[in-house]
């Protein structure tokens, strides 16, 4: 069997169109839907990730503005302009982006975010309530993964799931919401013992670790369904995933490549939360539990 592709570049830019409409419907009523990225130090990874933000905002009519701050920023300083932004009508959505240098409390700085703006999914409130389902802002990359299985047609309700990798932006998450979602979740992590003993009865298999070639062939089962989360730069400059792509794809039914399959949909997604966040600070919804749609949902209505 060959694998099908789910390609997540072709719906990111699918997406991106209809949030492009959606961000003029806004406009129409007098709202410019706002995203602040707050950059703090030079990591040059981190201002790749922060370019990429910016111009998807571009692409979508979603007003951007980046706060780069020097890499020895006071944390109390940090905190204020985070206040600032907060305060600020015309921002819908604050992103700091990860990592912060050392001397910064990263959870005391994602803490200080108004909950209402908090596009990335990282502040406390929206981690926990991940675990009841009624989370405002669902993290970027699962609810991305979410998105991908559902226009492939995947249902998840009552099928393996097996995630390998258990980080707080991408792990975790995810199995919460596939829990939500009915699914039967395993979460394996470095120190599990045997992968290969779970990957094999996965139905869908999500993997994040951070690790070239992981997964092979023999730890997958005919007609999986593989979702590669990981990115990897190798020393002749390629970037793979986590999954050895050409071995999989001959067992797996669907399969997601990289680049071009999660990584689009990261970016696309924070879009997405930063709409709904203007959308709903617009009075379409009400604060936290009373939003204008369910949340997590999939298919906030960009009309
Ligand atoms: P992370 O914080 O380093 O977490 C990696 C997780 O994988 C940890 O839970 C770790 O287990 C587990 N792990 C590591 N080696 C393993 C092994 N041999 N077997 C089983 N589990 C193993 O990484 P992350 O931030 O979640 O990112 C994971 C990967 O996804 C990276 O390649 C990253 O670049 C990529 N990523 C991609 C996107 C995207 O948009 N496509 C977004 C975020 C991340 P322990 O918990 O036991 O240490």
């Amino acid at each position: 069997m060959s694998a099908r592709i789910i390609d997540g570049k072709a719906l990111s830019r699918q997406l991106r169109q209809n949030f492009r409409r959606h961000a003029e419907h806004l406009k129409q009523q007098g709202i410019v839907p706002g995203l602040a990225v707050v950059l703090v130090g030079d990591n040059p990874a981190s201002r790749v990730y922060v370019n990429n933000k910016i111009k998807a905002c571009e692409e979508c009519g979603v007003h951007s503005s980046t706060h780069s701050l020097p890499a020895d920023t006071r944390e109390a300083d940090l905190l204020q302009r985070i206040e600032a932004l907060n305060a600020d009508d015309t921002v819908h959505g604050i992103l700091v982006q990860l990592p912060l240098p050392a001397h910064i409390d990263m959870r005391r700085v994602l803490e200080a975010i108004d909950v209402n703006k908090d596009v990335d999914g990282f502040h406390l409130y929206n981690v926990g309530a991940l675990a009841t389902g009624n989370t405002i802002f669902p993290p970027c990359t699962p609810y991305g993964v979410q998105l991908l299985l559902e226009t492939a047609g995947i249902d998840v309700a009552g099928q393996n799931v097996v995630i390998v990798g258990a980080s707080n932006i991408v792990g975790k998450p995810m199995a919460l919401m596939l829990l939500q979602k009915e699914a039967t979740v395993t979460v394996c992590h470095a120190r599990t013992r045997d992968l290969a003993q779970h990957t094999i009865l996965a139905d869908i298999l999500i993997v994040a670790a951070g690790r070239p070639n992981l997964i092979v062939p023999q730890m997958v089962r005919r007609g999986v369904v593989v979702i590669d989360v990981g990115i990897n730069r190798l020393a002749d400059g390629r970037i793979v995933g986590d999954v050895d792509f050409e071995g999989v794809s001959e067992k797996a039914a669907w399969i997601t490549p990289v680049p071009g399959g999660v990584g689009p949909m990261t970016v696309t997604m924070l879009i997405d939360n930063t709409l709904r966040s203007a959308t709903r600070l617009a009075g379409e919804g009400e604060g936290i539990g009373s939003l204008g749609w369910d949340a997590p949902t999939l298919h906030p209505p960009h009309p």
